[in-house]
């Protein structure tokens, strides 16, 4: 019986050993959906991690499905972070599948509800598009912080110093945001896109917001759509309409026809990024760059 015992000692002894091996020799496998998300990880876990971002530059979250071997990235995670809030609306089955047995993270819980707005198209469903909100990011990177340090307490110290400053580097983002917005006058802070993507934006550093398509990409935009914009921009004679790398601009350009056609010339202001980051390895495909560009683009464009 003794024996019997001992012998269930060590074997418990020896799994735990095995675990920690595991952990220490190999990386944390994160897979994670948006550019923005990635961005985090990458930064927070450095050399700790290994991440596969599935979704890169130009790709639409909302109507994103996943392949056969993003299915097999997702099976061998250790931990899988989304945005969640129904951004990823074509993925939330196989993230409720996973979560059975591998630690699946929304990162956007992380907003508090209170804070967050209403879905336009979606009734019951909160606008995801939390990113644009660089406060808000800042949360979300706290929360992906803190679920690195429950699965790899072990690192926690790099994990705590790395955060710091990646926040850090998110205040100063911050405040230039706000210190650019100021450049523009309160007529001016009109900001027309393809989809209706900048309302955290816009209620963060006070811009009137107007999406051709609604908050989801998944509803195309009827001709009755083009022409409540067209009559809004010619009548308020706003000065620029941007478009956006993850979503067709032909939708946009009908527009700029249609307010021509009203005898007012609004121009393309230039491409923003707003689902989606830019290219990998440039500075556009950082979350701070991709914020960067927005605000140049947009207060060059409107100024
Ligand atoms: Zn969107």
């Amino acid at each position: 019986m003794k024996k019997n015992i001992f012998i269930g000692f060590i074997a418990i002894f020896l799994m735990h050993l095995s675990t920690s091996i595991c952990l220490a020799e190999g990386k944390i496998k994160v897979v994670t959906t948006i550019g923005q998300i990635t961005d985090i990880i990458k930064n927070i876990g450095g050399p700790y991690v290994e991440v596969q971002g599935l979704m890169g530059a130009g790709v639409d979250p909302h109507l994103y499905k996943a392949s056969e071997s993003d299915v097999r990235k997702l099976s061998n995670a250790d931990i899988i972070f989304y945005n969640g809030l129904h951004l990823e609306a074509k993925m939330e089955e196989i993230f409720e599948k996973m979560s059975n047995r591998i630690t699946t993270v929304a990162l956007g819980e992380a907003v508090p509800k209170e804070m967050r707005l209403d879905s336009v198209n979606y009734p019951g469903h909160y606008d995801p598009h939390i990113w644009f909100d660089v406060a808000f990011w800042m949360m979300v990177s706290e929360k992906a912080r803190n679920e690195m340090i429950k699965l790899d307490p072990a690192h926690q110290e790099y994990y705590h110093q790395q955060t710091a400053s990646y926040l850090e580097n998110l205040k100063k983002l911050h405040e230039y945001v706000q210190k650019r917005a100021l450049e523009l006058t309160k007529e001016q802070r009109v900001l027309v896109t393809a989809h209706d993507a900048f309302r955290y934006f816009g209620r963060a550093y006070d811009f009137e917001v107007v999406g051709l398509q609604g908050i989801s990409t998944q509803s195309e935009a009827g001709t009755a759509d083009v022409k409540r914009l067209a009559d809004f921009i010619a009548e308020r004679k706003i000065k620029a309409v941007f478009i956006e790398s993850s979503v067709p601009e032909r939708n946009i350009r009908a527009v700029q026809d249609a307010v021509k056609s009203r005898g007012w010339d609004v121009k393309i202001g230039g491409e923003l990024f707003s689902d989606a980051m830019g290219n990998e390895g440039t500075f556009e495909g950082t979350y701070v760059g991709m914020v960067t560009h927005n605000m140049d683009i947009i207060v060059g464009a409107l100024k």
